[in-house]
């Protein structure tokens, strides 16, 4: 009697996939060293490939290496991912290679125990940078693969649960083979973003004969959503205080919301400009008449409402403060602002 061929494994499925229709030339798969892959890994979190590109091949053209991202200017690395949003990403990266250098020679741990103690380095993230630069036998859970495994193993409920996670690991660890860990993990990610993605293309899935959800008829019910809640909604106000060409920036907090990037002074809506900026600012201006319209912007959280308002600087004061300077927008610097005061001060011109 003829041998009768054994079913492939999810995973050996998974692979042979990945083999004919996976992504095999992004751009930090080419050398996927373990510094381009983690930039990689950090620029790609709620971020999409298509997106990430340009901003990868621009970073990595300026800090080729760990040692000359740590010795870099913030504000340098900060305008380069200006636009990619979620700055605490660049901070910490950037303070995250300070470590590297300061404390493992430049290079990665092994463990990712040690990884995952660095700077901006969660467990999915840190698995991922061990596993596809250096094909370590470790599992990982990003958002694409949430989405296939809570698919095809029809787990109910919102990922964002902690039993929901834990039980969304179990799975991903128990499908991750101790070889072809790099090209197994790749190829997660690349089904989760190309196939199953928000409206999955189930006809053309290799996993489609043993997918649940698919069997169940309803894969978009999986994973299961988020309980609804209004997102919040914030005002503030900005004031362009401008000085011939030039309209003065102030730097933000390293903390909160567009932490350490350079952007407008700020107060809240209806405040009298003058007295406050001769009392925050300690300098005198002059508030124009002309009125600006409010930009929306969403945060994941909530609903930024700006509100601009201009002014003409008066004073004769130097501002000498670091957290102060003037930003020409004639001969604009490159500096690390917030996507809508980019926007404002460009439309500005
Ligand atoms: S069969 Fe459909 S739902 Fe299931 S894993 Fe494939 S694309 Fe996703």
């Amino acid at each position: 009697m003829p041998a009768v061929a054994k079913p492939l494994t999810f995973a050996q499925t998974v692979l042979a996939w990945y083999d004919q229709y996976g992504r095999h030339d992004l751009p930090w798969q080419h050398p996927a060293s373990t510094y381009r892959v983690w930039i990689s890994e950090i620029m790609l979190q709620q971020t999409q490939v298509a997106t990430v590109i340009p901003y990868f091949e621009r970073f990595i053209a300026r800090f080729a290496d760990v040692q000359t991202l740590a010795q870099a200017h913030r504000d340098e690395v900060l305008a380069l991912w200006a636009g990619l949003g979620y700055y605490a990403r660049a901070r910490n990266l950037h303070q995250c290679a300070q470590v590297l250098c300061r404390d493992y020679g430049g290079e990665f741990p092994d463990s990712l125990e040690a990884v995952c103690a660095l700077p901006g380095i969660g467990r999915s993230t840190g698995a991922a940078i061990l596993s596809l630069s250096r094909n370590a036998p470790l599992a990982i859970l990003d958002g694409n693969v949430k989405r296939v495994l809570a698919r095809y193993h029809a787990v109910p409920g919102w990922p964002g649960q902690a039993a929901v996670t834990r039980q969304l690991w179990q799975l991903s660890e128990a499908h991750t083979p101790k070889q072809r860990t790099a090209h197994y993990n790749q190829a997660m990610m690349d089904l989760g973003a190309t196939l199953c993605r928000r409206q999955p293309e189930c006809p053309r899935c290799p996993l489609q004969s043993g997918c649940q959800a698919k069997q169940q008829g309803n894969p978009t019910d999986y994973p299961g959503r988020k309980p609804r809640q209004a997102k919040a909604k914030r005002q503030t106000q900005v004031i362009l205080i401008e000085q011939a060409q030039s309209v003065l920036l102030q730097r933000r907090p390293p903390s909160g919301i567009w932490g350490g990037l350079w952007s407008l002074p700020e107060c809240t809506p209806a405040t009298d400009t003058k007295a406050w900026a001769r009392e925050q600012l300690g300098i005198d201006i002059e508030p124009l008449d002309q009125a600006m319209p409010a930009i929306q912007h969403e945060f994941t959280h909530f609903t930024l409402t700006i509100h601009p308002v201009r002014a003409r600087y008066v004073g004769s004061e130097r501002l000498e403060d670091a957290q102060y300077q003037w930003y020409n927008r004639q001969t604009p610097q490159r500096l690390g602002l917030p996507a809508p005061i980019q926007k404002l001060l460009d439309q500005q011109e």
